[in-house]
């Protein structure tokens, strides 16, 4: 199956926070939309694997994926050498998609840092006729290089290339991030305390929203980043 945009995380809730308002947009214009998690957030504090896969699942039917992917790579320990780009050209090769977005290039998290990096070269190999990779059918894939790539921006403040107005979607964003029920903030839950579980990291995403927003003159924005420079046929294209 052939995607518009995929985006590759590191771990599942990733995409939720970072571009979950994005993609919903995307997927209401029509377009297709998939996401792989690179790794299943194992080392996270609250919740087990199993129920973060559940709550995965939960959180793609409530964006409205196409697909979710997850490749198992190591929670805190993955690598950004030849086995794992050579897993994610696989990917990138099955669904042939025009838009890549992956994590933040530099964060609180290494993994999003180290996953944005991973990914980009990844992206790059893919298009290299000589690697030679095979898809699920055992039939040689083809080379592939997606058209454009670009960071969402996750915990620590970077200042975006470019925002897009999610403001119609937000509460159904929302409803994504809450669907990763162990992890975020819920009065009945009594696992330990962590850094994303207090009801104030909620305000905090609501907030960098609000802020990327009203830069851009809406309530609501996601922000972004580009290893390349932004280009546009019209101005108009521009809000
Ligand atoms: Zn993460």
């Amino acid at each position: 199956m052939k995607l518009d945009i995929l985006a590759f995380a590191s771990h599942p809730d990733d995409v939720e926070l970072g571009c979950a308002g994005t993609i919903l947009a995307h997927i209401a214009a029509g377009k297709k939309v998939g996401v792989v998690d690179l790794t299943r957030g194992e080392l996270g504090t609250r919740g087990t694997p199993a129920e973060r896969v559940e709550e995965a699942e939960a959180a793609a039917k409530i964006m409205g994926l196409s697909v979710r992917d997850n490749l198992g790579f190591a929670d805190g320990f993955f690598a950004n050498d030849k086995e794992h780009q050579l897993q994610i050209v696989r990917k990138v090769r099955q669904y042939q998609p025009d838009i890549v977005l992956m994590n933040a290039l530099h964060d609180r998290h290494p993994d999003h840092g180290r996953g944005a990096a991973v990914v980009a070269e990844a992206c790059f190999l893919s298009g290299l006729k000589m690697i030679k990779t095979l898809g699920d059918s055992g039939l040689e894939q083809e080379a592939w290089r997606p058209g454009a790539m670009y960071n969402f921006i996750q915990d620590r403040y970077i200042t975006p290339d470019f925002v897009v107005d999610v403001t119609p979607f937000w509460d159904k964003k929302l409803e994504a991030i809450r669907a990763f029920r162990t992890q975020f903030f819920n009065p009945d839950d009594t696992s330990p305390n962590t850094y994303i579980s207090s009801p104030e990291f909620l305000d905090f995403i609501d907030a960098r929203a609000r802020e990327y927003g009203h830069a851009i003159g809406v309530t609501y924005g996601e922000g972004f980043t580009s290893a390349k420079k932004i280009g546009v046929r019209s101005l108009y294209d521009l809000i």
